[in-house]
């Protein structure tokens, strides 16, 4: 494999002067700003509001990098895990030429950011047991293909990929490869962040609104090389992470003990939810589950997901999923939520068999 970096990248973007903002362009401390065009006299919701945030959040990555055991300059910050998907469009695929090779059942986000930037997607979808089908991949590579989202655990499996097939693709492959890792606090295995060093090409997603608890903050973070984190924030909004949603990430981020303690119970219940899905006749298949939520085959996937819904009890039908037929996506609850789930499933199936009868 030959990596080359500049000869990936876009030529509009690699030519890019990019915007210059008043907080990029005068960083030190004064008594007196009047560089941003802010309002000098105050803001109504106060906290300082009336100023523009730290376009690079350099005291949160700060504190990622120590939590990551990462450089600050491995780091990039996003509104959420999304902003860096479809950048890593428009920095790598040219519209209308290039494409990035996606391995369905996956996250929908690849595809639909991919469509929003008119760029190509080759569906290599995963094996029966979900894996990444690698050598359909490397067969399908073509000097236009960019990217490869590999989704590790995979939404909405809930599995991982296998350590060697990633190794292999990333090893192969000359464009970039995103392993997003979403839902990595709740798998077992370590992160792909420990090969970033050793892969130039290698770019891995994670965010704060999973296992973090923050999916309202909504920040997200690509961790790559410097020299695609310098690309990344070269192409981003200025200010693309507020003010509030840094200050109060920062202080979030000294609560790891309560989040290691949410970590551990969610696994908990995820083996309590999956030993309670499997005693109910209605539910056929529950899949190994690496994240926080499970996958269940059902007897009647659109049924069960209204019955549910008319109880008040919301999942995700995945039912219209190549590969997911007859499936619904559950994500873990607490130990009271999940009860009332298994309650509602137990009346359905109850229903079912006196209709049957
Ligand atoms: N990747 C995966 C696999 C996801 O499931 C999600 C959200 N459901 C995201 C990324 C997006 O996360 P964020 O909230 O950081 O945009």
């Amino acid at each position: 494999m030959s990596f080359d970096l500049d000869r990936l990248v876009r030529n509009n973007i690699r030519d890019l002067k990019p915007y210059s903002s008043a907080r990029s362009e005068f960083k030190g401390s004064a008594e007196v700003f009047l560089d941003a065009n802010e309002n000098s006299f105050g803001s109504p919701a106060g906290n300082g509001l009336n100023r523009y945030p730290d376009p690079l959040q350099v005291r949160l990555k700060k504190r990622i990098a120590d939590l990551k055991g990462l450089g600050v300059d491995q780091i990039f910050a996003g509104n959420g895990s999304d902003e860096a998907i479809d950048l890593l469009y428009r920095i790598f695929c040219e519209p209308a030429r290039d494409a990035s090779i996606i391995c369905p059942p996956t996250y929908g986000m690849y595809e639909v950011s991919a469509a929003i930037n008119n760029v190509g997607v080759v569906m290599i979808p995963l094996t029966h047991d979900f894996q990444l089908n690698s050598r359909a991949m490397i067969d399908a590579f073509s000097p236009n293909t960019k990217l490869i989202f590999i989704c590790s655990p995979n939404n909405p499996t809930g599995n991982l990929m296998q350590r060697q097939a990633v190794i292999e693709i990333i090893e192969n492959f000359d464009g970039i490869v995103i392993i997003d890792e979403a839902y990595i606090d709740f798998a077992s295995t370590p992160s792909f962040t420990g090969e970033l060093q050793k892969y130039p090409n290698l770019v891995v997603l994670q965010t704060f609104s999973k296992a973090w608890g923050m999916a309202g903050l909504r920040v997200g973070t690509a961790f790559a090389s410097p020299e695609i984190v310098a690309l990344l924030n070269r192409v981003k909004p200025p200010y693309n992470i507020s003010t509030t949603a840094q200050q109060i990430l920062l202080e979030a981020l000294d609560q790891k003990t309560q989040i290691d303690e949410w970590i551990k119970i969610s696994k908990t219940e995820r083996e309590a939810l999956r030993i309670a899905l499997l005693d109910l006749d209605l539910v056929q298949t529950i899949y190994p589950s690496d994240a926080n939520f499970i996958l269940a085959k059902v007897a009647d996937a659109v049924g069960i997901y209204k019955s549910l819904v008319a109880k008040g009890v919301v999942v995700r039908d995945r039912s219209n999923v190549e590969l997911c037929e007859g499936c619904l996506r559950i994500t873990v609850g607490t130990a009271d939520e999940n009860r009332q789930l298994i309650a509602a499933l137990r009346d359905f199936g109850s229903k079912l068999e006196v209709s049957i009868i």
